[in-house]
């Protein structure tokens, strides 16, 4: 075990934390303790591809209970701390925004106030090293226009659900750290993921899976929001990077640069579809789009200018958008096996998912 480098990931079960433990393991070099509470969102079948590696340790642990924390963080003596743990759907956040504030921030706060205890007893070497990563999303910037505007790491915060809003929350209590207590940190904004694993309530697989049950393809107003869409690969490397590379106290931009309407999203879904999977009815899943009543605060547009994570760490997207998304079909086409419990399973009525969404 000794020479590798320990990394505290919190969230680990989740569609983007479990990217990241599979990642880690299976680039090697790393020993990976994976604490995720285990929510509906959670689920420790995307680690089986790693569950046997004797560098791969899991904790049921809440993060909102700070004893338990501390003594992760005695026993397992991490040099780095990956906080992607939080309750990430909008739509919940509008139904239920106490989660929201427990877990995002409350919990946030807590890991901060164990990671500083035990950042300050490091020795010097491992200290100089250490860097509690907070893993954040673009909308915490806001809404953009359909025609202009780009997020930078400068663009002032502007959220407009609970779910950004407590995100943007956690986003400041992390730059507090830094600036007033000094713990080393590093803090990343991404744009919308998908790929393989992500659970089945989100926009990309509620559509691939409802349009093979044939049920309604739900799309909110016109399907114009934008999104800029990053395969969930791409975006586990850049956070390797950040987290490794990322100079103390900065933030990074992460995007795709692939801004798609929802609609193209729904309709490039459905054209893969009736290639790869035509339907026995013998129509287009197209027939099946179904547009319902917009969500309240939905913002129109995100898009991410990612120049300093490409120039300083020399990150770019690998997967273009039409490649990520024949691959993320044929995932769900091959894996029922990882989806079908969570389609049976009551995940509060059928929820419609955008964005991340
Ligand atoms: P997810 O909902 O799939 O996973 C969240 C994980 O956190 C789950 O495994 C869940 O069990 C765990 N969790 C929730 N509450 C917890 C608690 N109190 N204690 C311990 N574990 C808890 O989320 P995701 O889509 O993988 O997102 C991960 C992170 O990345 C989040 O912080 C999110 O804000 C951010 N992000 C997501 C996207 C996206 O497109 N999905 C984009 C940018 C940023």
């Amino acid at each position: 075990m000794t020479g590798k480098f320990t990394v505290l990931v919190t969230g680990g079960a989740g569609f983007i934390g479990s990217a990241v433990c599979r990642r880690l393991i299976s680039i090697g070099g790393y020993r990976v303790i994976n604490l995720d509470q285990l929510t509906y969102a959670g689920n420790r079948a995307s680690l089986r591809p790693i569950e046997n590696s004797p560098d791969y340790v899991f904790s049921k642990t809440n993060i909102c209970n700070e004893t338990a924390i501390r003594e992760l963080l005695r026993t397992y003596r991490p040099d780095a701390i990956m906080h992607l743990a939080a309750e990430s759907h909008v739509d919940r956040s509008i139904d239920g925004p106490a989660a929201f504030v427990e877990t995002n921030v409350i919990g946030t706060f807590r890991m901060l106030n164990a990671a500083l205890d035990y950042w300050r007893k490091l020795d010097d070497e491992k200290r100089g090293r250490f860097r509690f990563h907070h893993i954040s999303t673009d909308e915490v910037f806001g809404d953009l226009p359909f025609d202009s505007g780009i997020f930078t790491e400068n663009t002032p915060y502007a959220p407009s659900s609970p779910y950004s809003a407590s995100k943007a929350a956690s986003d400041h209590f992390v730059r507090a750290w830094h600036e007033t207590y000094g713990l080393p940190i590093v803090l990343s904004n991404c744009s919308n993921n998908y790929g393989p694993y992500h659970f089945p309530e989100k926009l990309i697989p509620l559509v691939i899976l409802n349009a093979l049950d044939d049920k309604p393809l739900p799309i909110y107003g016109k399907g114009e929001n934008v999104r800029d869409w990053l395969f969930v690969e791409d975006h586990a490397r850049a956070l390797e990077l950040v987290m490794r590379e990322g100079r103390n106290g900065q933030s990074y931009n992460i995007g795709g640069g692939s801004e798609r309407t929802n609609l193209q999203v729904v309709e490039t879904i459905c054209d893969l579809l009736d290639k790869k999977r035509p339907s026995l009815l013998g129509n287009s899943y197209r027939s099946q789009i179904a547009f319902v009543v917009d969500r309240p605060g939905h913002d129109r547009r995100y898009a991410i200018d990612a120049t300093k994570i490409r120039s300083e760490l020399g990150w770019t997207p690998t997967v273009t958008f039409e490649e990520g998304i024949s691959a993320t079909i044929d995932w769900y086409l091959e894996n029922s096996w990882w989806w079908q419990p969570l389609r049976k399973q009551r995940y509060a009525g059928e929820r419609l998912g955008t964005a991340k969404g």
